[in-house]
């Protein structure tokens, strides 16, 4: 069991109090060992109407902008404090290593307070004059009830996004995070209990999927409803969510393209590869997946790669020396198993590598790195977000090749582009239809700038000013 001093409480938090559950439990396991942590109730729709019926009531009075503020920054203050201990969380229950766990703590810090960076931009805001003998004033003003649906793969920091948004424009929530993570959420609420919320204004349901979901899709008082998670779920929520017209934001899944150019810094692109694939094992919706190499270079850059792969240790993240931990489960570990046989079984070369062992039951699903060349359009790896610690390689010969491969996914999350022409790489950087584009760096998102997908990795944004106003909604009045 885990035992942590955030933890006092495991259970979901409605209407201002921790509810355990009765009968049904969720039990959460550490991916790294298949130990039994802690269990969570299992709600329903009934608690689910009960925490939507508690976020009204929690906004029915206007929450001031400074009042707002000094939330945000308290959580920040409370994630400063308590940053290893939630790290050790996120690694117990997720299974990244822990120094990414420590970096998460941070990223999701940065997102409260970028949020208070932005609440002047909800100042009414009046047009200059008369205009039709009135006077007009812009507002925004808070959406409504948030639904906040989020994934296992960034327990704290994909909240983090979404809970900063809401907050600072002054919706409550109810969130519902991923089954196999709930932990991390239960020790953040722990912590904001200290601040003085209104009761129902922030509050957690664990439980099944679908009636959580179904609730939050068509109860009227939820107006807008921020998801993260896979493309598939994604459409079942715009399905849910039409009869009733409410909001959605949705990050979806990626495939991204990791293009490197004949002129690029070979070294310095491998770098920002090897970081960017292997963060979190491989489980990022911004990880390169198709990386797409200058037939001019393609052995120096491969080489240039297997080198650093060669290094890399994995195990439990809780040992300080590992680089990757297990993949999140059975059907993780099956993903990737299925994408590595299909491109070797196609033609696919492998340099990197050997066949991984498979596990022996849902939990330590550990999968070793592989790199492998001769990828084409057709494979599987090329076509989904592979999810795992495989590098797959193909080539171009020239840059519209590189665009249209790019470009050849019903994707548009995150892309990269290596090449030491400023220019060229600006021009490409247009030519793709992705909505964060790293040039010359596999940096991902930031809390600072907006971040969101094209296409079927979904619309909205988060982080920055855009994040704030998703839970806004515009109200023009002219005073006559
Ligand atoms: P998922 O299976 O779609 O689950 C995401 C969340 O949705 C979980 O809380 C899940 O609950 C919930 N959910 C499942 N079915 C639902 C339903 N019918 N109604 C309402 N909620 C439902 O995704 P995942 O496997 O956790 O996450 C991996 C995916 O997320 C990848 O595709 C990745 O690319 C994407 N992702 C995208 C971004 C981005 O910024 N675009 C960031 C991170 C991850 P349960 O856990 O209880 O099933």
């Amino acid at each position: 069991m885990l035992e942590s001093s955030l933890l006092s409480n495991i259970g979901c938090f409605i209407d201002g109090t921790w509810r355990k559950a009765s009968d049904k439990l969720i039990d959460v396991l550490n991916p790294a060992t298949g130990e039994m942590l802690a269990s969570v109730p299992d709600l329903g729709a009934r608690e689910t109407v009960e925490a939507i019926e508690a976020a009204a009531l929690a906004m029915r009075e206007t929450i001031p902008v400074d009042v707002r503020r000094r939330w945000l920054l308290g959580i920040v203050k409370l994630l400063n404090d308590h940053r290893e201990e939630l790290a050790r969380i996120i690694t117990l229950e997720q299974g990244k290593p822990l120094k990414e766990s420590v970096g998460e703590v941070d990223y999701a810090a940065g997102f409260f307070r970028v949020a208070t960076e932005h609440l002047y931009a909800l100042t009414d805001r009046e047009l200059p004059g008369t205009i039709r003998d009135a006077r007009w004033t812009v507002r925004h003003a808070p959406a409504g009830v948030a639904g906040l649906i989020t994934p296992w793969n960034f327990p704290l920091a994909m909240l983090a996004k979404k809970l900063a948004g809401a907050i600072a424009a002054g919706c409550a929530s109810v969130t519902k995070p991923a089954d196999l993570t709930p932990l991390t959420s239960v020790a953040l609420w722990h912590l904001m209990e200290s601040l003085d919320m209104p009761r129902g204004f922030v509050n957690l349901i664990t439980g099944a999927a679908k009636p959580i979901g179904d609730t939050l899709c068509a109860h009227p008082a939820v107006r807008v409803i921020s998801f993260t998670g896979s493309t598939g779920v994604g459409k079942l929520l715009m399905q849910n969510v039409a009869p009733h017209v409410k909001r959605l934001s949705l990050e979806l899944g990626g495939n991204a393209p990791f293009i490197v150019l004949e002129d690029a810094d070979i070294e310095k692109a491998a770098d920002a590869l090897v970081a960017s694939k292997f963060r979190c094992a491989g489980q990022t919706c911004v990880c390169a997946n198709r990386v797409l190499v200058h037939l001019d270079i393609e052995q120096a850059f491969t080489d240039a790669v297997v080198s650093r792969v060669a290094k890399l240790k994995v195990g439990d993240g809780m040992d300080a020396t590992v680089d990757l931990g297990p993949l999140i489960n059975r059907a993780g570990w099956d993903k990737v198993a299925r994408h590595l046989e299909d491109a070797l079984r196609r033609g696919g070369k492998r340099v990197f590598g050997t066949d991984p062992q498979p596990p022996t039951g849902q939990r330590a699903c550990f999968f070793s790195p592989q790199v492998v060349t001769g990828i084409t359009p057709d494979m599987l790896v090329s076509q989904e977000e592979t999810f795992g610690p495989l590098v797959a390689i193909t080539t171009f010969a020239d840059e519209q090749t590189a665009i249209d491969l790019a470009n050849g996914t019903p994707y548009g999350l995150a892309s990269y582009v290596f090449s030491r022409d400023a220019s060229r790489a600006q021009r490409l950087s247009r030519a793709l239809r992705f909505g964060h584009v790293g040039v010359n760096t596999g940096s991902g998102p930031i809390p600072d700038a907006p971040f969101g997908g094209m296409k079927q990795s979904g619309f909205g944004r988060e982080g920055a000013l855009e994040g704030v106003l998703e839970f806004c909604e515009v109200q023009t009045v002219c005073e006559g």
